[in-house]
């Protein structure tokens, strides 16, 4: 590990802590974020945590034109015991570098990326918010920086973490929701950068959700780009269906986000002995095993929400009902060993956790 000094200014206006209930999702920032730069000759430099506040960037700058931008997603929790801990969080720095091998951006170094996260988290401890299901949800990302409007890889590029507290995701409880599967539009093919968190990737799939959201559904499921004919995502989560016993998820193809969730719900999963296979999945064999009445739970698995289960998903003129729209048992019981693990209340076999 390089050795990078980071250089703290602490916020002499500390800003007022929002309600539990009124937290809402990544509307509120904490006192502090973390800032460093790259230029090319010099290498990542000037590592230091400073107040929240607005940046300076030339008009120019590369980002806003070709759009080399990465971003991760992660949650601080604090457990019963007062500690704050993280999960899988080099996962999360070892992801950020895919993506920036992808769209050309230098590398960061990963174990000074969490210990400049972690650095951050003691100096805005305060901000891990404690009521029940809340978290700190952390957003590492960079940019491309430089001024200059020739395409190519940009030559200066900053590396920021921004923390946002956020609400409990299920304040009414685990509600299944409704899923419209999307026949025109794709999110991600392979040999693009659907592998990579990009937030072009984000940009081309707000015309799906939007036309989901106008039929009344919440999100959009992604066939691949080739056939139509694939299971890929669903929204920005990854998904898992449990038919005749077997619970089964999309293989990494190359054009899906290789999520920590996915991950570590396949990890559970085999730990319980459950079956669990990943393969490509056509969509016709949900409904298949829809109508054969073997399709027993849907879920899509993401930072944001953990799991997100899966009541109706509608395709072309079908409409599909799971587990009579109600969450299944795999799904509750993949809902709270993860949580559990994540707020320290289950232990945690697999080594996931991280203390501050
Ligand atoms: C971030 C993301 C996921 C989920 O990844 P996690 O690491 O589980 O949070 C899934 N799909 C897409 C498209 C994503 O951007």
């Amino acid at each position: 590990m390089t050795t990078y000094q980071i250089t703290t200014e602490l916020s002499t206006n500390r800003k007022q802590k929002t309600p539990a209930e009124q937290l809402g999702f990544g509307k509120i920032f904490t006192d502090h974020m973390f800032v460093m730069d790259y230029e090319d000759g010099k290498g990542w430099h000037n590592a230091t945590i400073t107040p929240y506040a607005p940046i300076t960037l030339s008009p120019a700058a590369m980002v806003f034109h070709y759009g080399q931008a990465v971003f991760e997603g992660l949650k601080a929790y604090m457990t019963e015991d007062g500690e704050v801990q993280l999960f899988r969080p080099d996962r999360n720095f070892q992801r950020l570098n895919s993506s920036n091998a992808r769209l050309c951006i230098p590398p960061i170094d990963e174990d000074f990326a969490l210990e400049a996260l972690k650095e951050l988290l003691r100096v805005d401890r305060e901000w891990v918010p404690t009521a029940p299901g809340t978290s700190l949800y952390i957003r590492p990302f960079i940019i491309a920086t430089e001024s200059y409007l020739g395409v190519n890889p940009a030559k200066s590029y900053k590396f920021m973490i921004i923390m946002s507290p956020v609400g409990s995701y299920y304040k009414e409880g685990i509600n299944p929701v409704k899923i419209l599967v999307e026949q025109q539009y794709v999110r991600a093919v392979v040999g693009g950068t659907g592998e990579a968190k990009t937030a072009g990737n984000y940009a081309s799939s707000l015309k799906g959700s939007e036309i989901a959201a106008q039929q009344g559904y919440s999100q959009t499921l992604w066939l691949d780009g080739k056939e139509n004919k694939y299971v890929e995502e669903v929204g920005s989560m990854n998904i898992f269906f449990k038919i005749s016993g077997k619970v089964i998820t999309p293989a990494l193809n190359g054009s899906i986000l290789p999520g920590i969730t996915r991950d570590s719900m396949i990890e559970v999963l085999k730990s319980k002995n459950i079956p669990i296979e990943e393969r490509a999945i056509a969509f016709e064999e949900v409904v298949e095993a829809a109508k054969n009445g073997t399709l027993e739970e849907a879920f899509g698995t993401g930072t944001a929400a953990v799991i997100s289960p899966v009541g109706e998903l509608k395709w072309l003129d079908d409409v599909i009902s799971v587990n009579n729209g109600q969450i299944g048992e795999v799904t509750q019981m993949l809902y709270d060993t993860l949580t559990g693990i994540q707020y320290g209340k289950v232990a945690d076999t697999f080594g996931w956790t991280v203390k501050i």
